[in-house]
């Protein structure tokens, strides 16, 4: 149950954002997650009644963006997406790459009701 625990550490920040705007409810939390960030978006999505349950983020609506991978090469320079299980150049298709992107998860947005 690793993506619950994720999803009530994301809940925990989106409660205190609310708190801060002295928000009322939480109507949409938007969130980017990479394919090598460990976190399932699916799984994440199915947690996420469970963890908002009773909080102010309770009727909000998930959207998760699945960012893709990217790497740079390290012989070519080139900045190309690659495949989760495959880091390799899209240029040249050398190996020697490093990652840009693809493993973050971020809380990109969040709508708040402030009024009833
Ligand atoms: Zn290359």
């Amino acid at each position: 149950m690793h993506e619950l625990s994720v999803c009530q550490a994301l809940i925990i920040q989106v409660q205190e954002i609310a708190k801060q705007h002295d928000a009322l409810a939480v109507k949409l939390i938007k969130l980017q997650i990479g394919p090598l960030s460990g976190v399932e978006a699916s799984l994440l999505e199915n947690a996420f009644p469970l963890a908002s349950a009773g909080t102010v983020a309770e009727n909000a609506v998930l959207y998760i963006d699945r960012l893709p991978v990217r790497v740079r090469c390290q012989q070519c320079g080139a900045e190309t997406e690659a495949a989760a299980n495959r880091l390799i150049c899209g240029q040249c298709g050398d190996y020697h790459t490093q990652l840009i992107s693809g493993d973050e998860m971020l809380l990109a947005s969040v709508e708040l009701t402030k009024e009833s």
